[in-house]
């Protein structure tokens, strides 16, 4: 067995922890060997030495901060290690192998090196082979990797012969470097002359005339994918694609890549969205290990086989267990409305109409049970918040009542800054949710085992609210609003910034607290499978974006998909085996079927003909 020590040092508080028990109960040091010391290097926080430490997981235990993990891996892996960013730091193991032609998808938690490998595989970072101690050049890496799938790709890296294109994972980062106006970005960086294509394809008309300053998330996500397609090159590289779009405009960019990327290229895209990786991938790597510690990608699979793999949280090919329980769709028992019989209804509004300043919002009358979760599905700007904040009670419609008034409703909302959840920049976490949701603590409540030790709470405690990155901020939020007391719940956009996983362990988290306090929840999201998952009936929005809104009274999934779905003219079949939704080819077979007999969401599981 090797060791893998792994340390957080942005949790560890040599000042805070009561004389760093972590190295004063080492019983190697006891015993005169030294595992694990004070380091200059790191402000006197702790470094362990892998050859010398025996993982008894007594310093682990110590730290009041949980920043110290060891682990146990096969002697084997150690072949397959690809990069450390430094001592006791985060630790990638192999790569998902670029194919000419073929769009690879890349599937994982957060933290577990996404991106890492991308920047590996573009040539940004020159991979150290796990001695980060070392210089490393190309010669090392290509004799490493002699005779592997992959060194042909590193031998192209080395002799300069790939353009790369990468589609950052950060977008925003793009207005520090990008000046100007869109239409001349775009014109400048269309050697492929597409994009006046992609400017209809992607709706993205609009925004010419704007300055890169002033885009918003999404015009900013969709002008790099629009320029990332416009540029000719050898390998093209997409870090999470869909993020900031809405459901909509993620079908739009799925399909776009998938049909603009150049014919005999390298393709790899990052993604969270299960219904957009898996349209636009050929192959899928997922990666597993710990996230934060070391990531281990697996050999390619068929996008089908591999996504389903994923979910049910076994990988044949490795013979490795990912997690414990599948994740099942379709565990509802009906797509159908069921008749109300005896439904105990909790809220009911009646036909609202709400103007803000040119915005208008229409709403047909509705209601809510006890113990179900509506899902919300509509294009941005279309007054799906303003909806929400009207049952939330913070605004008042002109026409039109609620029975929420006086109710206790416990509200997530879409943007989240300290602020917003109801906290300042220089809060704690701990003393936020001690003040904010207590039982999240109590480590006896299923708040503290289901939510704040699944979402990885329970690290984050030390740090400031300021400080958190944005997935961190949204399960803090996420976990805060659940924590609540309530009779209704509502949560804007929960998956923004956070992983499949968190995905699933948040919308379990859901179904669990409105089941156990029969109560419900309006879970607004633009990702679809989740959508799936979590809600026993939807209500869809249409309308202009921007100028009018409608929503639609709450429907069984079937109906509600189908409104939706057959206003962007896509259609989705269900995975025979996981019961996922996956969107199909436009004028594929199935496409056509279902197009033909206005099924837009088929809720069956159909077999799989190519
Ligand atoms: P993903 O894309 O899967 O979310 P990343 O590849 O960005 O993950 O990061 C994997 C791990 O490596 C994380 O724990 C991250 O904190 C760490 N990491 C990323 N970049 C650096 C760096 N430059 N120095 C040290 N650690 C890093
Ligand atoms: P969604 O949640 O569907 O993205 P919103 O409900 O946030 O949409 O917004 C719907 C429209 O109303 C947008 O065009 C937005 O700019 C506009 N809007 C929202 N709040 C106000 C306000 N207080 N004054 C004027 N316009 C507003
Ligand atoms: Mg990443």
């Amino acid at each position: 067995m090797a060791r893998l020590a792994v340390v957080d040092y942005d949790s560890c508080h040599p000042d805070k922890c009561g004389g760093m028990p972590c190295i004063r109960f080492c019983p190697v040091n006891r015993g005169g060997v030294i595992a694990i010391e004070a380091s200059r290097d790191r402000d006197g926080k702790p470094v362990i030495y892998e050859t010398t430490c025996i993982a008894c997981g007594i310093c682990v235990k110590k730290c009041p901060f949980e920043a110290i993990q060891i682990f146990n891996l096969p002697d084997e892996m150690e072949k397959m290690v690809v990069h450390r960013y430094g001592v006791n730091e985060f630790k990638l193991y192999g790569l998902p192998t670029p194919v000419q032609g073929k769009i690879v998808g890349i599937l994982g938690r957060n933290g577990i090196g996404k991106t890492t490998s991308l920047k590996i595989l573009g040539g940004e970072i020159i991979p150290n082979l796990g001695e980060p101690d070392k210089k490393i050049s190309y010669e090392d890496v290509l004799r490493r990797f002699r005779g592997s799938e992959i060194y042909n790709h590193f031998k192209e890296l080395a002799d300069k012969k790939i353009r790369v294109i990468h589609k950052i994972q950060r977008v925003e980062l793009v207005q520090k470097y990008v000046k100007g106006y869109v239409r001349d970005v775009l014109k400048k960086v269309d050697e492929r002359g597409v994009s006046k294509d992609l400017i209809d394809l992607l709706s993205m008309s609009s925004m010419l005339d704007k300055k890169i300053s002033e885009l918003s998330g999404g015009e900013l996500q969709k002008l790099t994918i629009a320029a990332a397609l416009s540029r000719q090159g050898d390998l093209y590289m997409f870090d999470e694609p869909s993020s900031y779009l809405d459901v909509r405009e993620r079908l739009k960019i799925a399909i776009s890549i998938r049909e603009l990327v150049p014919k005999n290229v390298k393709t790899l895209v990052v993604e969270h969205d299960l219904a957009v990786l898996d349209y636009i991938s050929d192959y899928i790597s997922i990666v597993y290990g710990e996230p934060g510690a070391y990531g281990i990608f697996s050999k390619l699979y068929g996008v089908g086989a591999g996504i389903n793999h994923f979910l049910q949280g076994y990988l044949p090919a490795e013979n490795m267990l990912i997690r414990r329980e599948p994740i099942k769709f379709l565990e509802k028992e009906s797509f159908e409305e069921t008749p109300a019989g005896d439904k105990k209804i909790l809220v009911t509004w009646s036909f609202i109409r709400k103007s803000l300043g040119e915005f208008l919002l229409e709403a047909e009358e509705g209601e809510i049970y006890r113990s179900e979760v509506v899902g919300v599905l509509g294009p941005n700007a279309i007054g799906k918040t303003t909806f929400v904040r009207i049952l939330a009670g913070e605004l008042l419609p002109d026409e039109g009542f609620t029975s929420t008034i006086g109710m206790r409703i416990s509200y997530k909302p879409q943007f989240i800054t300290p602020n917003s959840i109801g906290g300042s920049e220089e809060d704690l976490v701990e003393s936020f949710l001690k003040e904010k949701a207590p039982d999240l603590l109590k480590t006896d409540s299923w708040l503290y085992i289901d939510v704040t030790r699944r979402l990885g709470i329970h690290r984050l405690l030390q740090k400031r609210l300021g400080d958190l990155s944005g997935g961190e901020l949204q399960k803090i939020a996420i976990a805060k609003t659940l924590g609540q007391e309530a009779d209704l719940y509502i949560l804007d956009e929960p998956s923004a910034h956070i992983d499949v996983e968190e995905r699933i362990t948040v919308a379990k988290a859901i179904r669990r607290d409105i089941e156990n306090r029969n109560v419900a929840a309006i879970v607004v999201d633009h990702d679809l499978s989740m959508i799936d998952y979590i809600s026993d009936r939807v209500i869809v929005f249409k309308g202009e974006p921007g100028l009018r809104g409608y929503a639609e009274k709450p429907k069984g999934l079937r109906k509600s998909m189908n409104s939706f779905l057959s206003t962007l003219g896509v259609t989705f079949r269900r995975d025979l085996k996981t019961k996922r939704p996956r969107m199909n080819k436009p004028g594929s077979y199935y496409d056509r079927l279902q197009k033909e007999i206005k099924e837009y969401y088929y809720t069956h599981p159909t077999e799989e003909i190519e």
